[in-house]
């Protein structure tokens, strides 16, 4: 228990020190000098000079750890479940630095309230442009969307390419790894009420 409560303290301590701290370029530019180096390569060439600015740059406009979002939500009496599917994203693995990328599927049932679907693809992008697992990224947008709308329930459905696996060969290339989370009613069924089961059905297109 203490250790977990320091395994999250510290991951809260790091996104509080990335917030204040904007990303340091300098350091980055160095580092990948140093990769190049360190790959055999000659980081003074042509094609590699400006290689390490270039990282750096990219690093800075395409990582985002900022979970402020402000949530516009709309009093509405749907009552039936609300469905956006194909929500294209990519993200970087923390386990190799390397892309994983596919399609979010993120369905919910409302309770009083709905949201703009605009948002939910911003829920999609905004955790998955950071270091990442498949596994938590799908939690995050499913747990975002609970906070933020307090709907019957949520489901998420992520598929992936890894191309850390797909380009090492260890998997065909194109295969995908698919993740889910559930939350609320969609943890239930019976004859009449089968929420994952829809989910799943309007996902296949039927
Ligand atoms: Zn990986």
């Amino acid at each position: 228990m203490i250790e977990r409560n320091t395994i999250n303290h510290r991951r809260y301590d790091l996104f509080k020190a990335f917030k204040d701290n904007p990303m340091d370029k300098e350091r980055i530019k160095k580092a990948i000098r140093e990769l190049l180096i360190g790959m055999g390569e000659n980081p003074d060439r042509d094609g590699l000079k400006e290689t390490p600015e270039r990282v750096a740059k990219f690093y800075n406009e395409w990582l985002e750890y900022d979970t402020e979002l402000d949530c516009c939500e709309f009093i509405d009496s749907h009552k039936n479940m609300v469905m956006i599917r194909d929500i294209p994203f990519y993200s970087l693995c923390e386990h190799h630095l390397v892309f994983f990328m596919g399609n979010a599927h993120v369905g919910y049932i409302p309770n009083g309230k709905v949201i703009g679907l605009s948002k939910i693809v911003r829920f999609v992008n905004m955790y998955s442009r950071r270091l990442q697992i498949q596994e938590r990224l799908t939690d995050q947008i499913a747990d975002k969307l609970m906070s933020a709308l307090r709907p019957k329930g949520v489901m998420v459905v992520i598929e992936a390419e890894h191309l850390c696996m797909s380009a090492r060969g260890v998997r065909t290339p194109g295969a995908k790894t698919t993740t889910s989370a559930i939350r609320g009613v969609f943890a239930e069924y019976n004859k009449k009420f089968n929420p994952r089961q829809e989910f799943l059905s309007l996902l296949k297109g039927d």
